[in-house]
Formats: structure tokens, C-alpha cells, sequence
């Protein structure tokens, strides 16, 4: 039997689920990756490209590619979001790739996405750590994420958190014990595409009249504000990707505390027993349920996440195994996260029709 954080963390949601996905392998053939998990993959390639000392360019290219494959298989009501998205991604790589210039100096990386496998002996836990590094001489381990808010609970919640107990674990496994865990968190911008003025071939901006007609002032400039009491208004148009890609690093480098925190997370010999404990547990329910989805406790509470119905309603409230149609496959390995494709920092391919690759445009 074989456990990642992932999947335990899927057993504890909804019983269910866990037996859908883990247990009977079945996975939706059109599971289209969403906007969050879309955006931690691109940030988990910027991260790593970065402490990689990889050029920015050739990042912003690979992340670009990544999101066109994305665009390619996208809904009308999708393509946007995901031209938006990577122009987010590009803003965030040169505010984080600035604010932590210094500290990334000072890294030497030992490995990145590296796959491990903890064998105990009636199951074994896998999983992908993010980076290990040296700092000062000292073996660090590094977990990235991205967060819709990063504030003080969200750290408080890592003292009980098992992937980082599982991964030190399996670090020292490794002869590589670390010092502590350098949690990375991005705080996602959260701005969406605006309205911006509409600028002439001299840079100014545009103002008209009720029938159209463009304001000038007494002296004969081009006015540069609207007035509802006059009927003037503003010319405006919807902000271009590359514009979006620099707002985004303006906004997260103006307040570089707020979007991204680095903390160090010890973890004790007693806090990796006690989740060790936790996850035998987990396998001896697992172990002794039987194969029949009604033994598989639900959980309506989990049917919805990160805005999407759970991918196995279908099966759920039918209370069935019997095919929802074809839309569904049996995967051979269901810890699809292990072997995850992704584009290579030092892919050389298009990437065009992408928001934000107007590379003149880059405050870099
Ligand atoms: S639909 Fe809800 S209860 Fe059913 S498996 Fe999915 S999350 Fe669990």
C-alpha cells in the first residue's frame, strides 16, 4: 500500500473520495487542472527555476509554454483567466525574484523535486520534496507554496502539519537530516484585469464630449480629466496582459511583506512519532475496510472545493461503482503528483498567443 500526503490528506477530507481515487483508481479523463492549482504549478516552476539561478527569460518562456498547453484545452470562459493568470505568474517571479535576491545568493542547492519513498513494513509513504539547500552550512529543507492569505495562522496550522514531518523523515532517511524547514509563501495578488485610460500617440490621455467629440482646454492641450457635470468622459480600454504583468509587480513589491514570507519550521523526533503514529492508524482503517464504497464514510461538506462539484458525485450519490457513462479511466498509478509532467526550465518552444510575453514590456 502506498500513501502520500496527498492521498492522506484525501482520506481525511472525505473517506469516500479517498476510495474513489485511491483505492478503485478511477480519475475523471477530462480533470482539467483549476485556476489554484494551475497557479501553484506555475509558481512551483518559478521557485525552482529561480534557486536553479536559471535566466529569467528562459523561465518566463517555460511558464508561458505551460499555460499554453493549459490555454489549449481551455473553455472560451477559461482562456481568459489563463491569459491573466500567467501574466500574474510573470509579475510574481520579478517581485519574488527581487525581494529574495540576497537570501538566494547565499543558497547552494543539494536538490530539487526530488521523489522519495519511505518503506515501512506494511506500506510505504511516498512523496516529491520541493528543495533541500544549504544555508550557512547548515542542511535546509524547502517547501514552497502559494496561499490565498499567508497570515500568522497559517504558519500557526505547520506546527501540526504532517507533510513536513513526513518529508524531514524522509530526509534523514536520505543521510541529509535538516536543520529546520524554510517554508516559502506566496500570497496570491489577486487582481483581475482593469480598466486603464486610453493614451494617444503623444502619451496623453483622451477625453470627449457627450457627442463624442474630443475636449481640449483653452489653451488648446488635450483635457486630461473627465467630468460628469460637463459630460466628459475618460476614453478607457481593458488593461493589456503586459500592463497587468507590471502592475502585479508593482503592487507585490510595494508591500513585499504582505506577498511573501519565509519562516523556519522546526520539527522535533516526538512530532515525527506522533504523525508516523497517525498515518498507521490512517492505514489500519484503510487496510480493513472492505471494497464496497457504502464501508467508505461520505462527507458532504468536501463535495465542493475550490468552486468545483467533487468529481465523483456521480458515483457518490448513486452510492454505486457502476460507470457514470466514459467519461472516467482506471489509472495504473494513482499518485498522478509523482510523475507530473512539466515544462522544462530550459524549453525553448513557443509559448506565444500567452498573455504577458511582451518581454520589451518586463521591468526586468
Ligand atoms: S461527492 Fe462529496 S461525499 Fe461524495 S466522494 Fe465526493 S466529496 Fe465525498
Amino acid at each position: 500500500m502506498v500513501y502520500t500526503n496527498s492521498s492522506i490528506q484525501t482520506f481525511l477530507t472525505c473517506n469516500r473520495k479517498y476510495y474513489y481515487r485511491y483505492i478503485r483508481k478511477l480519475r475523471k479523463k477530462e480533470e482539467r487542472p483549476n485556476a489554484s492549482l494551475r497557479y501553484g504549478i506555475a509558481s512551483h516552476m518559478v521557485f525552482e527555476s529561480l534557486l536553479l539561478g536559471k535566466d529569467t527569460k528562459l523561465i518566463a518562456e517555460a511558464v508561458a509554454l505551460q499555460f499554453s498547453r493549459w490555454l489549449a484545452n481551455a473553455t472560451t470562459e477559461e482562456a481568459d483567466d489563463i491569459r491573466t493568470e500567467c501574466a500574474s505568474v510573470l509579475g510574481m517571479m520579478m517581485a519574488y525574484k527581487k525581494v529574495w535576491a540576497a537570501q538566494t545568493a547565499q543558497m547552494q542547492v543539494i536538490f530539487t523535486e526530488h521523489v522519495f519513498s519511505l518503506n515501512f513494513d506494511e506500506f510505504c509513504i511516498k512523496g516529491k520534496i520541493d528543495a533541500a539547500v544549504r544555508i550557512n552550512g547548515e542542511i535546509v529543507l524547502m517547501e514552497h507554496k502559494t496561499a490565498l492569505r499567508a497570515a500568522d495562522e497559517y504558519f500557526f496550522a505547520l506546527d501540526i502539519d504532517n507533510q513536513i514531518s513526513i518529508y524531514t523523515a524522509a530526509m534523514t532517511d536520505m543521510g541529509l537530516e535538516p536543520s529546520y524547514t524554510l517554508y516559502n509563501v506566496v500570497q496570491k495578488p489577486g487582481l483581475s484585469l482593469v480598466n486603464v485610460p486610453v493614451l494617444d500617440e503623444n502619451g496623453d490621455k483622451i477625453v470627449n464630449d457627450a457627442n463624442g467629440k474630443r475636449v481640449y482646454t483653452q489653451r488648446g492641450k488635450p483635457r486630461q480629466t473627465a467630468s460628469k457635470e460637463e459630460g466628459y468622459t475618460l476614453a478607457t480600454t481593458i488593461e493589456s496582459y503586459p500592463d497587468h504583468t507590471k502592475r502585479v509587480y508593482e503592487t507585490m513589491l510595494a508591500d513585499p511583506d504582505k506577498y511573501f514570507m519565509r519562516r523556519p519550521i522546526n520539527r522535533l523526533s516526538s512530532q515525527i512519532h506522533d504523525c508516523f503514529g497517525e498515518i498507521a492508524n490512517i492505514h489500519h482503517r484503510i487496510a480493513s475496510a472492505p471494497d464496497r464504497p457504502s464501508c467508505w464514510p461520505r462527507n458532504k461538506a468536501a463535495c465542493t472545493q475550490w468552486g468545483r462539484m467533487c468529481p465523483y458525485y456521480g458515483f457518490c450519490r448513486a452510492n454505486t461503482m457502476e460507470p457514470q457513462g466514459d467519461d472516467f479511466e482506471t489509472l495504473k498509478n494513482p499518485h498522478t503528483e509523482l510523475e507530473e509532467e512539466r515544462s522544462t526550465i530550459l524549453a525553448k518552444e513557443g509559448g506565444q498567443g500567452v498573455g504577458g510575453l511582451d518581454k520589451e514590456a518586463w521591468p526586468m
